[in-house]
């Protein structure tokens, strides 16, 4: 079963990210449970979380189907104590938002150097801190998404992911969302169905797919290998589609959540009805 949704507006309280994507005819979702742009949230209301469970329920969304992401500010890897630390509590605040909902992923950007410390040195403090949270917290697990490697943001190589999976001690709380976008301005080329093969062969030596929990189904504004990340529509922007037709067509990516976080809401539903269209052709 291909689970297929976009990351949806919570605005107006957490439950109307599930109104919103039944609107588009979504079988998955993505959403912020907090503002992602500031430190500090209110905590969850009762009430909210109680109508945010109740409307998965009544319309069919289970946990495996939803991948909430947490704040921009975060960085797991940041080379400053005083930062690392107000990082990692804001990190375990949000997977005990998750948690609360009923929810058991939550993906990040695993976080930047900052030119302060060396990859291997940032990659561990990454590692640590996901072995921090998922001690505090049952059940959630710390899905890390590849990065289109800006500035100096870890993830964007296969080699990252695996490093950082090597160092957290329970696996089972740990896992990886893959962005179509931030794949080719890494410079991976998954333009053609034949490099999407050759891609993907690596992932699985890698990595493996054991631990692919989402994936971002993105088009890209930027040519392969620009390290920047620039969202496009699916059929627009310089990947292409054939990713899309492998991806559909693929058992690997059964049963986790497939999300558009695409540049254009109101064509989300139309971008649905595409990706299905790609299934069995
Ligand atoms: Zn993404
Ligand atoms: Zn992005």
């Amino acid at each position: 079963m291909k689970y297929i949704g976009a990351h949806v507006s919570a605005s107006g309280g957490v439950e109307n990210a599930v109104l919103r994507s039944v609107e588009i005819g979504a079988n998955a979702f993505a959403l912020f449970t907090k503002n992602q742009r500031q430190w500090k949230a209110p905590p969850l209301k009762q009430e909210n979380i109680e109508k945010f469970k109740r409307f998965c329920q009544v319309y069919h969304f289970s946990a495996d189907q939803i991948l909430p992401h947490d704040s921009y500010l975060i960085n797991l890897g940041n080379p400053e104590q005083e930062n690392l630390e107000k990082s990692r509590d804001a990190f375990i605040e949000e997977m005990q938002r998750c948690e609360q909902l009923g929810l058991k992923l939550l993906n990040f950007h695993p976080g930047s150097h900052l030119q302060k410390i060396s990859e291997d040195d940032c990659l561990a403090r990454i590692a640590e801190s996901i072995n921090i949270a998922v001690e505090k917290v049952p059940n959630v697990v710390a899905v890390i998404e590849n990065t289109a490697g800006q500035g100096s943001n870890l993830g964007w190589h296969f080699d990252h992911l695996a490093k950082i999976i090597e160092l957290v001690d329970d696996k089972k709380r740990v896992g990886v969302c893959l962005d179509t976008c931030h794949l080719f301005s890494a410079g991976y080329d998954i333009s053609t169905t034949e490099k999407c093969e050759q891609v993907f062969t690596d992932f699985e030596k890698t990595v493996g797919f054991q631990y692919l929990r989402g994936m971002h189904l993105n088009g890209s504004k930027t040519p392969l290998g620009s390290r920047v990340d620039r969202h496009d529509m699916l059929r627009e922007g310089t990947i292409g589609t054939d990713i899309f037709k492998f991806v559909m067509n693929n058992q690997y990516f059964d049963n986790i959540p497939l999300i558009l976080e695409t540049i254009n809401p109101d064509i989300w539903s139309d971008e649905i009805k595409f990706l299905k269209s790609l299934e069995q052709n």
